[in-house]
This record gives structure tokens, C-alpha cells and sequence, in this order.
């Protein structure tokens, strides 16, 4: 985005406007953190945002303060659509692909709004009128941090929007240890926390608010975990059976996959999950080091994501996406080695 982008956006935005934000199917503490702390900024200017969220998230990430204002598109199909309808402008935080919408999709490609895309990661698609897109960053969140610099309006971050975007820069950033955490992040942080945002409070309600069926599902998964040293890989597995016996809520595997990845000599870690309303295999991938699993998921399994962190789908059943996913290693063996 240049100065040049910059000025146009902020005449846009210079008289109120009907305005849609959008993050991805399955948002994350950074995509609900980055989209709410967008809404509360525009409302703040006097615009009429709506967040539409393309389906539910979990309720870790319930306590945010434009968290009435979320319309859930699979739940509200009819309202959802007459936004966009309406919308003059369409933010689209997040991601790099209009297929990450699931369903909402549709609409959303026949309007007629100006787009603007903050997202980070990889290569994205070109369906936007002005693109924000950095893979080098962390978190959308810190992008939005920049993004309200760019247009003067850093002191508009008040302890509510600082909470939202301290959320997703702390979860992306796997709490500040992913390489992703700049010295940058860190003064991003620290102004964050200058402005209101209560660290220690987020930190608790995003991880200390687990259940015990979900931690007695990460003991299943756990004991689920296999490892094949000869290509320094581990993977888990969690069917539809072993998800409903302990009671599964969305957002209860979030972070299973990096106890794979947290093992010695582990440089590639995958959780398969079974969902069988789907009718698919999710997927997440992590590595250490320079094996891209974006490349590896963008081949294998229609996804993506980031070079060490993405996701992806097999419409094999989990039998067949193991030894589909085993049988591809071999080739990579040195990269997973040297990783
Ligand atoms: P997670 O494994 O935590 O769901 O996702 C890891 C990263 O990969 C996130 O940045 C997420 O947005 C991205 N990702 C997850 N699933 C998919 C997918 O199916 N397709 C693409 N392109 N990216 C995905
Ligand atoms: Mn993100």
C-alpha cells in the first residue's frame, strides 16, 4: 500500500460509509481479534460497520467488545447478504483467497464495493482494490496496527481495540516465540499495552479457559501421536468417535498440532481431524526451519497458509489420507532432515 493508497483511503473513509468485515471460515484469535478491532475503530469514526464472520469460532474468543455486533453468515444468511448488498466498502482481513469464505463467496464476488485486503499470508489473489498484503508480518492484527498509523489514527486505539489487536499479534505469534516476532512487534506491543490493552487478562481467557473434556481429548491425541524419526515427522489423528466422546467444542484441537512439533529432533508436525458433517479430513500442518508446509499443503491437500504454519483438507477417509500422507515423505526426506 503506498501514500498514494493511503490518501484515497482515507478520503473514502472521510464521510460515513456502510462498510463489511470479513475474515476467514474457522476465524482465529488473529482474524476475529483483527476484524473486531477494525469494527470498533470505524464505528468509532462514525461509519456502519458489520463484522460477518463466514461461520462460528470458539468461545475463547467470545469476550471481545464488538462481539454483539459479529453476524455468523451460516446463521444468518438473509441479514449477511442484504450487508453486503448494501456495503460500499468490503474489508477482507486475514486471508489471500475468496475461497477461504466458504459460502459467503458468492455474494461477496458479485458486489460491486471497493475491497481492501489486509492479510499476511502467501501468495495471495489479486481481488482487491487496494491490498495490504505482507507475508513478512506476524499477525493481521499488527498489519491494522499499521494500518491505522498509515492513517494518522494510532491514537484512536483505545483499550478495547488494543485488547482485540493484542489478541491476534499474541496468538499468531504462538505468544511471541515464532520467528514472525520482530523487534517491531514488540514496540507494537508494548504501545498496545500503553494504550489499555490488559496482557495478562487476554492471555488468561484466550488459554486458561479450557474444559476438562478438552484437555482429556489432548490426552487422546497425545497418545494418538506417532513419529517417524527417519523423516524427523510426527502426526496425530482424532476421529469423529474420539471427538465425540469427549464432548468436542470448535476450537478444542487449537494448538494440538505444536505438541508434535515440540518434540527433539520433530522438524514437521501434522494433526489429521475427522469431521464428519464435512465429510473431509482437516488438516494442519507446522514445521521448524525452512521446510514450507504452505507448499506442502498447497500440493496435498488443497490448503495453505504460511511456511510453518498451514492448513488443508483430504476428502479420503482418515485411513487413506495417513498412508496418502506417509507414502509422500520419502522425496522429502533430506529437506525434513536438514530442516
Ligand atoms: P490452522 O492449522 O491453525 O487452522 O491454520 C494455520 C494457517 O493456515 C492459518 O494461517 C490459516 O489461515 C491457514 N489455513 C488453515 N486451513 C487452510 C486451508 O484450508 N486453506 C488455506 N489456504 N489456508 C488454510
Ligand atoms: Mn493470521
Amino acid at each position: 500500500m503506498n501514500a498514494k493508497d493511503i490518501a484515497q483511503i482515507k478520503a473514502l473513509l472521510s464521510t460515513p460509509k456502510h462498510i463489511v468485515i470479513i475474515p476467514h471460515k474457522n476465524p482465529d484469535g488473529d482474524a476475529i481479534g483483527s476484524t473486531s478491532a477494525l469494527f470498533l475503530f470505524l464505528k468509532k469514526k462514525g461509519h456502519l460497520p458489520v463484522v460477518i464472520a463466514p461461520n462460528d469460532y470458539p468461545h475463547f474468543l467470545k469476550w471481545m467488545a464488538a462481539e454483539e455486533a459479529i453476524l455468523k453468515y451460516d446463521q444468518h444468511k438473509d441479514i449477511a447478504d442484504q450487508k453486503v448488498k448494501e456495503a460500499s466498502i468490503i474489508f477482507t482481513l486475514d486471508f489471500n483467497d475468496l475461497g477461504r469464505i466458504g459460502e459467503l463467496q458468492a455474494v461477496v464476488q458479485d458486489s460491486e464495493a471497493t475491497f481492501i485486503m489486509i492479510d499476511h499470508h502467501q501468495q495471495p489473489e489479486d481481488y482487491a482494490d487496494y491490498m495490504y498484503s505482507d507475508t513478512s508480518i506476524g499477525s493481521t492484527c499488527e498489519m491494522v496496527y499499521n494500518f491505522f498509523s498509515w492513517l494518522g489514527e494510532v491514537d484512536a486505539i483505545d483499550a478495547d481495540i488494543a485488547n482485540c489487536l493484542y489478541t491476534g499479534i499474541m496468538t499468531d505469534t504462538g505468544s511471541f516465540r515464532f520467528p514472525s516476532t520482530t523487534s517491531t512487534t514488540h514496540r507494537v506491543v508494548a504501545d498496545l499495552i500503553d494504550k489499555g490493552a490488559n496482557n495478562a487478562s487476554v492471555h488468561q481467557m484466550i488459554y486458561d479457559t479450557n474444559s476438562l473434556s478438552k484437555l482429556q481429548l489432548l490426552g487422546c491425541a497425545l497418545r494418538n501421536l506417532v513419529t517417524l524419526d527417519e523423516f524427523s515427522t510426527a502426526y496425530i489423528t482424532l476421529s469423529q468417535k474420539e471427538l465425540d466422546q469427549h464432548n468436542f467444542k470448535k476450537g478444542d484441537t487449537e494448538g494440538f498440532v505444536n505438541y508434535g512439533l515440540s518434540l527433539k529432533g520433530i522438524n514437521f508436525a501434522v494433526i489429521f481431524i475427522e469431521n464428519r458433517q464435512e465429510n473431509i479430513i482437516k488438516i494442519s500442518l507446522r514445521s521448524k526451519g525452512d521446510f514450507s508446509v504452505n507448499q506442502f499443503a498447497r500440493k496435498y491437500f488443497e490448503g495453505g497458509g504460511h511456511d510453518n504454519a498451514a492448513g488443508g483438507k483430504s476428502d479420503r477417509n482418515m485411513q487413506r489420507t495417513i498412508e496418502y500422507f506417509v507414502n509422500l515423505l520419502p522425496q522429502y526426506k533430506e529437506a525434513l532432515n536438514n530442516s
